[in-house]
């Protein structure tokens, strides 16, 4: 591996430490033709590590390797698999400042969000290693009382796990987790921009006892290719991916040809809804927290803020101050509150769509433009006056931009607010609590946050209607429940 010792001992830290080949049935290599991928440091631009870059060779290798633990790891007992789990929740605890500061260099996030993000993945073990224990099945009288109705769960058997770069840590776990816990052996391939968390937790679940082949990571440049091709073998039986909705759609298809059960957590394009009666600090407390939460590079941004005409100066003003008083800086900066975005083609992206608002009439109450100097930065930036017909109103920002629309009656907001083609999460901030729900009920998406800023949690349910995605991701059953399959034996006695 190529490592550059000058870009990898920031704030005393250092990479080197971390096994980072691919893993493999439990041991650690090069890709079969020795091609690496560079891993770069967003806050600078500079080269930090490299990974193998898995060939199709390598990716049946994942699939061998998986195929060879099932049966085993089928049949462990699942106090057994619960503990194995609970003691990655324990070494991810332990581990989490150094976690947090690779998540930080790799990914280019604030300290504080990527120790949120710790925490927050950690959880999905400690959650699931509960619920390993309570799978449960049902048993019945059939209607016809000729017969009994028994239904087993089973593991749904090998799952190819796909994962983004804006969570490294809890995208992972929230897919290894469960899928540990219903039996399952799996296949990760973690974003080729964020391998190194990926890799570090791989370590750490071999030291807290998952047998060799259960968990299994590559990283390649080839994702279609290498995917395709896990898919095919009839051994596979499950497609686990959190990502864009444009590769989601594209995985279904090639998922179809061989019926493999498909899990999709997609893009998001959130509203955040503010009536006259909300209560302003708090309102601007959830903007805040929806909107910069890893500098907007999140799935669950709020990307769209309606504001209603009486509460609409005081909040854009507070935003305003808020957003422009954040101290932007490198991840790995104790005391920055806004880190890089993840690529300058992510830059690019948010100037091209801030450009477009203003083109069409917003105005610009802080920030607005590209920052000079090295690294991939964009500053905090508040617009006004936002016209629907914005690109920003229909495309992820996934950036540092709130956009704020006026909005003057309740029917107007909650139409505003179901024009777009996703449905991942959405915000409303009133203090009647009626208004609240009868606008929740209303709103086109698979999670609500009613006076909050913040939704997610491993006991809830995750996940999207319209164009962000099929299936949930934990929550008391829902987790599991994507990677076990019910089977249904009709007894007489
Ligand atoms: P992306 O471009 O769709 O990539 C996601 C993953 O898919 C990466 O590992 C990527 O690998 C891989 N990939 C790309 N093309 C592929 C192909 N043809 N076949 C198989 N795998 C392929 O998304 P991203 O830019 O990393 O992540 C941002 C998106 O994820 C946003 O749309 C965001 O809303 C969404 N997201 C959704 C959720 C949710 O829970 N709903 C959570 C987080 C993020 P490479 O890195 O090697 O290209």
């Amino acid at each position: 591996m190529n490592l550059n010792p000058h870009q990898l001992d920031q704030d005393g830290y250092d990479v080197r430490g971390f096994s980072h080949g691919l893993y493999i049935g439990g041991t650690w290599r090069q890709s079969s033709d020795g091609r690496l991928i560079d891993v770069v440091d967003p806050s600078s631009g500079a080269v930090i590590a490299a990974v193998p870059d898995a060939t199709l060779e390598d990716a049946t290798a994942a699939v061998e390797a998986a195929a060879k633990a099932a049966r085993g790891w089928r049949e462990t007992a699942p106090r057994k698999r619960s503990e194995i789990l609970r003691r990655c929740f324990e070494l991810m605890v332990e581990r989490s400042e150094t976690l947090a500061m690779l998540i930080s260099l790799e990914n280019g996030k604030a300290l504080r969000d990527a120790r949120g993000e710790v925490a927050y993945a950690a959880e999905f073990f400690r959650w699931n290693a509960e619920e390993a224990v309570r799978i449960t099945g049902e048993f019945g009288t059939a209607p016809s009382g000729t017969n009994r109705i028994m239904v087993d769960y089973e593991p749904i058997g090998i799952c190819v796990l796909i994962t983004p770069w804006n969570f490294p840590a809890a995208m992972a776990t929230r897919k290894i987790a469960p899928a540990l816990a219903a039996g399952c052996t799996v296949i990760l391939k973690p974003a080729s921009e964020t391998p190194l968390t990926a890799y570090a937790l791989a370590a750490l679940y071999s030291e807290a006892g998952v047998p060799a082949g259960v968990v299994n990571v590559l990283t390649t440049t080839n994702p279609g290719p290498l995917t395709s091709a896990m898919l095919a073998d009839p051994r596979v039986r499950k497609l686990s991916f959190t990502g864009s909705t444009g590769v989601g759609r594209t995985l279904l298809a090639e998922a179809a040809k061989n019926v493999i059960s498909c899990s999709m957590e997609l893009g998001g394009n959130a509203p955040f809804v503010v009536f006259d009666d909300a209560d302003l600090e708090a309102a601007l407390d959830g903007a805040m927290i929806a909107k910069m939460r890893n500098a907007g590079e999140a799935c669950t941004a709020a990307n769209r803020l309606y504001v209603q005409s009486g509460i609409h100066d005081a909040f854009a003003d507070g935003l305003r101050k808020r957003m422009a008083a954040l101290r932007v800086g490198a991840g790995t900066n104790a005391d920055t509150e806004c880190g890089p975005m993840i690529t300058k083609r992510a830059v690019d992206k948010i100037d091209r769509l801030v450009n477009d608002a203003v083109s069409r009439g917003a105005k610009v109450l802080c920030g607005g433009s590209t920052l000079e100097g090295e690294g991939f930065f964009y500053p905090p930036t508040v617009l006004a006056d936002v016209p629907p017909d914005a690109a920003m109103a229909h495309e992820e920002i996934f950036g540092p931009v709130a956009p704020i629309t006026r909005f003057e009656a309740e029917a107007e907001a909650i139409a505003h607010a179901n024009d777009t083609e996703y449905g991942l999460a959405a915000y409303i901030y009133t203090r009647d609590v009626g208004r609240g729900m009868r606008v929740a009920s209303r709103i086109e998406a698979g999670m609500i946050g009613l006076n909050r800023g913040l939704m997610s949690d491993p006991a809830a349910p995750f996940g999207g209607v319209k164009q962000s995605g099929l299936g949930r991701e934990g929550g008391q059953h829902h987790g599991i429940a994507e990677f076990m399959e019910a089977k249904y034996i009709a007894v007489t006695f």
